[in-house]
């Protein structure tokens, strides 16, 4: 439910609505609208919401229904956009938010080295896998512990924060001892135990659509993080399955301007896995930017040819460069910055 108060309504009467919220077994979340305070009611009660109560209530404007299921998530509930402070930067501000590095943390020299190629190319974090989901049990799985060592060294040398995947509920709190994001990869958007965990850090979490997922599959799984307490959730479109097979995915440009309609919470692409080849990776960057997304996760790799994973949808430096260049003219164009 949303309790909209009134424009003048006092902090005495949005302490009293909290206050009845939790005498009546739900959680109050308290956001500012455009013109008034907003309060959700989320979760479940023996006692039944009286909405005629409450809308009698000393400054309340009006009560009705969220009409989606996904709650903390919405638009309704959360008009303004949400903002994740990361090192200095907003995610999700008028500045786009730019991510690039490999696919898998391969040696401590590799990152090093490759921290700096993407700083030098305009990126504003370095993203890098030490926990790999591979389709096969056989193909290089990431240095582990090792690799965020490595990762955590790459920071120390550049300044750029971290992006890298946890895979494992267990492996939060030691991912997010290295990490400043957890990425929550594709194959684990609806590991619920995972969001779970991730949800009660306060970690910044970067989300990725699952390959066969919804777009409101994609917000439920938002919801379970924003649930548990963990408000810095950051979404990202990195491709679905299609019949296409020329191809690896089908990056759904669609899920752009609709997820920013649906929801407060900062939109990335990740043009590498949604095309999975690297000549059409700028194109599908750019379309996702012009169509509004607020930042790009890139892979970038600084001899693709022999990466340990995903060399064929991976950028060198240079081409990182030049792509990034001309993001920063359609930023500009669209009144953003990068
Ligand atoms: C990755 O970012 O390297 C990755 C495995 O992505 P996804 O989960 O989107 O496949
Ligand atoms: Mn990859």
């Amino acid at each position: 439910m949303i309790i909209l108060m009134q424009p003048k309504a006092t902090a005495k009467q949005v302490a009293d609505i909290i206050a009845q919220v939790e005498a009546d077994g739900y959680h109050p979340h308290l956001n500012e609208g455009e013109n008034a305070k907003i309060i959700g009611v989320v979760g479940e009660s023996p006692t039944p919401f009286n909405t005629a109560k409450y809308e009698s209530m000393a400054g309340v404007a009006n009560v009705r229904r969220i009409n989606t299921p996904y709650k903390l998530a919405s638009r309704e509930l959360h008009p303004k956009d949400t903002l994740v402070p990361l090192k200095g930067n907003m995610v999700g501000g008028k500045k786009l938010f730019l991510i690039a590095g490999p696919c898998s943390v391969e040696s401590r020299e590799q990152i090093i080295e490759t921290a700096h190629a993407v700083k030098e190319a305009g990126a504003m974090a370095l993203r890098g896998g030490a926990f790999k989901p591979r389709t096969s049990p056989y193909s290089f799985q990431g240095h582990g512990e090792k690799g965020l060592q490595w990762l955590a060294e790459a920071r120390e040398a550049t300044g750029l924060p971290i992006v890298t995947e946890v895979m494992d509920s267990a492996l939060v709190p030691m991912v997010c001892q290295y990490a400043d994001v957890l990425q929550i990869g594709a194959r684990n958007m609806q590991n619920f135990a995972l969001l779970n965990a991730v949800g009660e850090s306060q970690h910044p979490v970067l989300l990725k659509r699952g390959m066969s997922s919804t777009i409101e599959d994609l917000l439920m799984s938002a919801e379970y993080i924003l649930a548990h307490g963990n408000n810095r959730v950051m979404l990202c479109e990195r491709g679905i399955r299609t019949f296409e097979k020329y191809t690896r995915n089908t990056l759904d440009i669609n899920a752009v301007p609709v997820l920013k309609h649906r929801t407060h919470l900062p939109i990335f692409i990740d043009p590498s896995h949604g095309v999975g080849y690297s000549e059409y990776v700028p194109a599908i960057g750019y379309a996702g930017v012009a169509a509004g997304a607020d930042g790009v996760i890139i892979e970038a790799h600084l001899d693709p040819e022999n990466a340990m994973s995903d060399g064929r949808q991976s950028l060198t430096p240079h081409a990182l460069k030049n792509m990034m260049e001309t993001i920063r003219k359609i930023a500009g164009a669209l009144g953003r910055e990068a």
